[in-house]
């Protein structure tokens, strides 16, 4: 069945899935686990339509392509274009935040990453972005004051704070409209916090966004 974007309680939202703007080494912790810099600039990357899943989809690891890793990450469904856009503009483009796993097949992005290739076979292919349903941003919400993590087999793996993050999110929003401009139905995921590891069959994953929601997935 073809992803559509939906909210928590499963109704659909109107925006055809677009593009997902992707950030990596967004919190200092992560990079430093990969021993890899702090970039001086925001790094983005770009998944296709075509990587997305509904987190509660069963995770189909692609087979004899190495480690596949987990990267727990808010997302940021955009509802309004922006193109070089302004912080008030980026934040009125908000029109919901989600969950995000950004998978990797890290083995072959290492190889990748040695010969200065480009990352989208590690990042980009069919599955690679389960996403959750959609939640509207609250008044009281604060965009740098959000908790969100990933447990596996009732064992919590990540835990990311909003506050964390080397670009914060209108930040990142407004960066990245200069370069590519979002439309809605695009999604931004910003970044993955410490904890990354491999998938395996038959683990279970709970990811859940600062007392929002709870959603529930496994691997195939
Ligand atoms: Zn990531």
């Amino acid at each position: 069945m073809a992803y559509q974007h939906h909210w928590q309680d499963g109704s659909p939202i109107e925006w055809p899935p677009g593009k997902i703007v992707c950030v990596g080494r967004n919190y200092a912790a992560h990079a430093a686990e990969l021993s890899n810099p702090v970039p001086e600039q925001p790094l983005l990357f770009i998944k296709p339509a075509t990587a997305l899943v509904p987190m509660t989809a069963p995770i189909r690891l692609p087979g004899g392509r190495g480690d596949v890793h987990f990267e727990a990450e808010l997302a940021v469904l955009v509802g309004r274009s922006l193109t070089c856009a302004s912080r008030q503009q980026a934040l009125e483009a908000i029109a919901a935040i989600g969950l995000a796993l950004d998978l990797t097949l890290r083995d072959l992005q290492s190889e990748l990453k040695a010969n200065g290739h480009p990352w989208e076979r590690a990042k980009a292919f069919d599955g690679a972005c389960p996403l959750s349903g959609f939640v509207p941003l609250r008044n009281d919400d604060h965009l740098d004051d959000l908790r969100f993590s990933l447990s596996i087999d009732g064992e919590q793996r990540q835990q990311g704070h909003t506050g964390d993050m080397i670009t914060p999110v209108l930040e990142l929003l407004t960066h990245i409209s200069e370069t590519f401009t979002l439309r809605p139905g695009d999604v931004v995921l910003t970044g993955t916090p410490a904890g990354v590891g491999t998938l395996h069959s038959g683990q279970q994953l709970s990811l859940e966004l600062d007392g929002r929601f709870h959603v529930q997935t496994s691997v195939e």
